[in-house]
């Protein structure tokens, strides 16, 4: 580990003096590779973590999309920033801090990964990533991705070390920052390592987003993306709606509309382009997902639909009858598990959103936008999506507030959090 540690030095110290245009290059070089060996990639994230094909492939098309914003962006976003004050010239440089930890998670195994490396080492940074171990040959295979598009030696290293590792490499003086995707419990302990040797922070937690459906909404669109916005990459996703909060006028129309749509979801082998939704990528986690919702029921729940486990498959799930102090919606439930609750009043449907330890995002369904563009400040979130799922893009922030973390992914705030903002002032 050591050896990586300096290699990862000795790679920052010529490219945090290379150009933009020279990093750009780079970077589109691994775009046309991963573009042009996508079904591999894909067929090997598929493989690992149970994901459907065509979300896989989805995946990886995302990927190259941040590519080409960063190689687009990254030299406008960090060039050096005039301000007048009574000097002669004053100005804030921005500048790469040196190596990176990277301490990543399964669910998107190369998205998470490229929306923290990419901008990154666009800003003269070099990495080194722990992917989780479920993952290992993905983790492979995007280190051999960027020394195959020409990055030099050490830009991007692979660690296939276990997680009790990781507290060493953070007291490691070259390690200057750490940016985690994963649970609670694992960006507690992270952040608490960091915290004793100095070094910053980003992680970006779980999460229980509210999916808001108003009496005026749109329903077949808000039904249609409810299934989405759950059911989505098997439901293990931090973003994904997890509790349903229904005007109580249209709940029951909500609820036979969903069952239905959810039920016709089509299930079976990951690789099937036909395939919607898989298994989850552990057995242990459709246990505790089953846990969650046997505890749920226990305190009242009612299943709908779904609500059993077979092995690491857990079935698609709509639960009604959903009171605050269930597992189901005080809890991150990762899997195909939605949780149906109703309200009278938007100020009723605003107070229960928040009623949440996490705070990543929203989506409110509603025709009258402008009602809700009033309250956007009133929502404890990173993100308010109206008519929309929460969905992460290149060109906007990313990230949580409370439980799901702190500091931001993607665009401009996401390429500034592992720089030096040098303040340079000539009198
Ligand atoms: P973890 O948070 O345990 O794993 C994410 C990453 O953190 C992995 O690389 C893991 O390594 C590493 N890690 C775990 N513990 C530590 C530690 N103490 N110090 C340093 N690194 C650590 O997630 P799980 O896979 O166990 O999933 C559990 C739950 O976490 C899920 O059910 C979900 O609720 C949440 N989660 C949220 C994600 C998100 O996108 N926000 C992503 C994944 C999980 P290793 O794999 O070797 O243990």
């Amino acid at each position: 580990m050591q050896n990586k540690i300096h290699t990862a030095q000795s790679a920052f110290e010529h490219w945090s003096s290379t150009s933009f245009q020279e990093r750009s290059l780079l970077l589109q070089k691994l775009k046309t590779l991963l573009e042009e060996h996508k079904m591999r990639y894909a067929s090997l994230m598929t493989k690992e973590m149970g994901k459907p094909i065509t979300q896989s492939l989805a995946e990886i098309d995302k990927c190259g999309w941040l590519c080409d914003y960063y190689a687009e962006h990254a030299k406008s976003f960090l060039k050096n920033q005039y301000i007048q004050t009574e000097a002669e010239e004053s100005f804030i440089s921005y500048e790469p801090l040196g190596v990176l930890l990277g301490v990543m998670p399964w669910n998107f195994p190369y998205w998470q990964v490229f929306r923290f490396v990419i901008p990154a080492i666009m800003a003269g940074n070099t990495v080194m990533v722990k992917h989780a171990s479920n993952v290992p040959e993905s983790a492979e295979a995007i280190e051999s991705l960027f020394l195959e598009s020409g990055f030099p030696l050490g830009i991007y290293q692979n660690l296939p070390i276990s997680s009790n590792k990781v507290g060493e490499l953070i007291a490691h003086p070259l390690i200057r920052a750490v940016s985690l995707t994963g649970s609670e419990k694992a960006g507690s302990a992270v952040a608490m390592q960091a915290g004793k040797y100095l070094k910053k922070t980003l992680l970006e937690l779980g999460g229980s987003n509210a999916f808001i459906v108003c009496e005026d909404a749109d329903l077949e669109q808000a039904i249609a993306v409810a299934v989405n916005a759950r059911m989505q990459n098997s439901g293990q996703s931090c973003i994904a709606a997890k509790r349903f909060l229904v005007h109580e006028r249209i709940f029951d129309t909500f609820v036979d509309k969903y069952k239905l749509a959810v039920s016709q979801l089509r299930t079976g082998d990951p690789m099937n382009p036909e395939t919607q939704i898989g298994s989850l990528a552990r057995v242990d986690l459709a246990v505790d997902l089953e846990k969650q919702v046997q505890q749920s029921v226990a305190m009242g729940a009612q299943v709908v639909l779904g609500g059993r486990r077979k092995e690491a498959f857990f079935e698609p799930t709509i639960l009604i009858d959903v009171t605050p102090e269930m597992p189901v919606f005080k809890e991150e439930t990762f899997g195909p598990v939605a949780a149906l609750v109703s309200f009278e009043t938007i100020d009723e449907a605003i107070a229960l959103s928040n009623q949440s330890d996490f705070g990543l995002g929203v989506s409110v369904f509603t025709s009258n936008i402008l009602q809700i563009k009033s309250r956007v400040r009133d929502f404890n979130e990173g993100a308010v999506f109206i008519n929309d799922l929460v969905k992460s893009d290149p060109r906007l922030p990313f990230g949580g507030v409370k439980k799901s973390g702190y500091g931001r992914e993607l665009s401009r705030e996401g390429i500034l959090e592992f720089v030096n903002c040098k303040t340079v002032v000539i009198r």
